[in-house]
C-alpha cells in the first residue's frame, strides 16, 4: 500500500503544481525543444507512476515494488488458477492500471483517426479549389495573408494569394520555412498526444496546461528553422503582416492565429530572458521525481 501512495503522490505532483509550474516557465520559450521534450517526461511520469500504483496493490508484500508486482501477476497467468491470489484491493489495483493505459491509448487512436478524417477532406477540398504551385506548396485564392500545414500523406503547405501578393520572397520564403519545418519535424506526431488529452479532459490542470504549451513549443520551434533558413528579420516582417488576420487556420492543421502569432512576434522581436534558477529548479524536481518513480518501480 505504501508504493501505491508513494507513486499516487507522485502522479498528483507532477499534473498538479509541477505542470502548472512548467506552463509558467519562460525558459521554454528560449529553448523550446528541451521545453516539448519535458512535457513528454512528465507525461511519461504521471502515466507509469499511475500504472505503477495499481499494480503495486495487487502484491501480497508490504512495500512492494510494481516490477515485481508484474512478475508475481505473470507468474500466476501461467498457473492453473490465474489473479486467485487478488483480494478486493488487488483487483482495483489491476483495474486502475489497466484503465489508465487503455484510456491513454483509445483516446489517442481516436483523436488520431478524427484528425487524419478531417486532414483527407481538407486534402480533397484542396485538390480542387488549390492550385499546385511547387512540391506540396498549394496556393489558394484567399485575400487575407494565411499560411498553414496540414499533415497525412506527405502534407500540403497551404498559402493564400493574399499572402503571395502583399509579401516579399523573402517573408514568402521565410513562411514556407517554418511550414516545412512542421512537415520535417513531423511535429503533428508530436503534438497529438497532448492535443488528445485537451479535447478529452480539458478540466485536468496538466491537460490544459500540456495542450496549450506544447501547440506554442511546437511553432517557435519551427520558427526557429524558418530562421536558419530565411533570417528572423524576414519571418519577423511576415508575422507581423499577418497579425491583422481575422482567419484561423482549420482545426485539422498546424497554424496559428491572432494572439498566438502575437507571443511568436514578441519572441522573435525580444530574446527571452532566461531564469536559469527556475530552469534547474524545474528540471531538478523532474529529476528527483523521476528517480523516486524509477525506486518504486524497480526497488
Ligand atoms: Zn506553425
Amino acid at each position: 500500500m505504501i508504493t501505491a501512495v508513494a507513486l499516487t503522490g507522485l502522479a498528483l505532483l507532477a499534473a498538479g503544481p509541477a505542470s502548472s509550474s512548467l506552463a509558467h516557465g519562460d525558459w521554454t520559450r528560449r529553448y523550446p525543444r528541451a521545453g516539448v521534450a519535458t512535457w513528454f517526461s512528465l507525461a511519461i511520469l504521471i502515466l507509469t507512476s499511475l500504472v505503477g500504483a495499481g499494480l503495486s496493490l495487487t502484491s501480497e508484500s508490504a512495500a512492494p515494488t510494481a516490477s515485481g508486482a508484474i512478475g508475481s501477476l505473470m507468474s500466476s497467468l501461467s498457473g492453473p488458477r490465474p489473479l486467485a491470489h487478488l483480494d478486493f484491493v488487488g483487483a482495483v489495483g489491476l483495474s486502475i492500471a489497466f484503465n489508465v493505459l487503455a484510456a491513454s491509448f483509445v483516446i489517442v487512436l481516436l483523436t488520431a483517426l478524427r484528425l487524419r478524417s478531417e486532414r483527407a477532406h481538407h486534402r480533397r477540398i484542396l485538390a480542387v479549389v488549390g492550385q499546385h504551385v511547387e512540391g506540396r506548396t498549394v496556393l489558394v485564392e484567399y485575400p487575407e495573408p494565411l499560411a498553414y500545414f496540414v499533415p497525412g500523406h506527405g502534407g500540403r503547405i497551404v498559402m493564400s494569394t493574399g499572402m503571395t501578393q502583399s509579401f516579399d520572397i523573402d517573408e514568402v520564403a521565410a513562411v514556407l520555412a517554418h511550414e516545412e519545418g512542421h512537415r520535417r519535424g513531423h511535429h503533428s506526431s508530436l503534438v497529438l498526444p497532448f492535443h488528445s488529452l485537451g479535447v478529452h479532459f480539458r478540466w485536468l490542470p496538466f491537460a490544459r496546461h500540456a495542450s496549450g504549451c506544447v501547440a506554442e513549443l511546437i511553432e517557435f520551434v519551427a520558427d526557429d528553422r524558418a530562421i536558419q533558413t530565411s533570417g528572423r528579420e524576414s519571418l519577423l516582417r511576415a508575422l507581423l503582416a499577418m497579425v491583422t488576420t481575422t482567419t484561423a487556420a482549420p482545426s485539422c492543421a498546424l497554424g496559428v492565429g491572432g494572439s498566438k502569432i502575437g507571443d511568436r512576434i514578441e519572441r522573435l522581436s525580444s530574446p527571452t530572458p532566461v531564469r536559469h534558477w527556475q530552469l534547474t529548479s524545474q528540471l531538478g524536481v523532474l529529476g528527483i521525481a523521476a528517480l523516486c518513480a524509477g525506486v518504486l518501480w524497480c526497488g
